[in-house]
């Protein structure tokens, strides 16, 4: 008996540390936050941890790839990311809000490359925040509301010399509907050189709390199936027409399976916001190209 236990307190001490250390760490994700979330082929899975038990039993049960490693010196963790926010370009100046010349988008995009900015993607940002993943270095989103064909005629050169990531936002309704408009072509061709891609904007570009909630669902629900039915790939974001939403249309936004929705707040996006009430940052066309950095944190 006595050497039986004698084992029994060995076996604890080698194990017994490292095993303190793995509840200990689990502890955090399960009472810190009882839901977790893993991004999968374009599902959002949502796991809700009532005790430790759990959480272990998630955590030895994830792939692989989902194991938590270290950064490398080329990433970053980060819980927040500037979202710059755009809608039309032009080439000379329009004295509009939401007309960005041609030559201050270039200047915008050239200051954003030499400070060492990375554009990243939507479905970049979900792996990142839900799945724990790393970033490059100082992340920013370029996103562009509306589909105006102006996006392909001046801002998407400019996004293939520069190299540059950017989201754009489509009202399904609008896409091709008039010379204003981009159609698939554009689209295909935009999201073939790896820097553009496409979320949702809504069917037909409606305050969304002002609907009936089954046309406030169809508005969520018709465009993202239109979208991913053509592009083959998830529609991770939702950004609300003229930025209007509520508590119930978050929901509805989430039950329809997106990972964020964004507003137009002005500041940092970031987890703590809520995923479904995401800031941008507007570049309004009537300042100077570079009124912007004002609001980015590393300059
Ligand atoms: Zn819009």
């Amino acid at each position: 008996m006595r050497a039986e236990g004698g084992q029994m307190r060995k076996r604890l001490f080698r194990y017994g540390l490292p095993l303190l250390l793995l509840l200990a760490v689990l502890q955090v994700f399960a009472v810190g936050s009882t839901d977790a979330y893993r991004v999968y082929q374009g599902t959002r899975e949502k796991k809700t941890f009532s005790n430790v038990g759990g959480a272990i039993h998630y955590a030895v049960n994830l792939p692989r790839s989902y194991v938590i490693r270290t950064a490398t010196r080329r990433e970053v963790w980060t819980s927040e990311v500037p979202i710059l926010e755009y809608h039309a370009f032009s080439t000379k100046q329009e004295h509009d809000v939401w007309f960005v010349t041609a030559d201050a988008f270039e200047k915008q995009l050239r200051y954003l490359s030499e400070h060492g900015y990375s554009s990243i993607s939507f479905q970049e940002l979900a792996k990142a925040w839900y799945e724990h993943r790393p970033l490059p270095p100082k992340p920013v989103i370029i996103s562009i509301d509306d589909g105006y064909m102006n996006n392909y005629t001046i801002a998407y050169p400019l996004l293939k010399k520069y190299k540059m990531k950017a989201s754009i936002f489509l009202t399904t309704k609008m896409i091709g509907a008039d010379a204003n408009h981009f159609g698939w072509p554009e689209i295909r061709e935009m999201e073939g050189s790896g820097l553009v891609t496409f979320e949702a904007h809504g069917v037909s570009h409606q305050n969304l709390t002002k609907l009936s909630e089954a046309h406030a669902r169809r508005e969520l629900v018709d465009a993202k199936q239109v979208l991913e039915e053509k592009l083959e790939h998830p529609v991770v974001c939702y950004s609300y027409p003229g930025g209007y939403n509520n508590a119930k249309i978050r929901q509805m936004v989430e039950a329809a399976g997106y990972f964020f929705g964004t507003v137009g707040k002005g500041g940092y996006a970031s987890m703590s916001q809520g995923a479904y009430e995401l800031q941008r940052i507007i570049v309004n066309g009537t300042q100077p190209p570079y009124q912007f950095v004002e609001s980015l944190k590393d300059k």
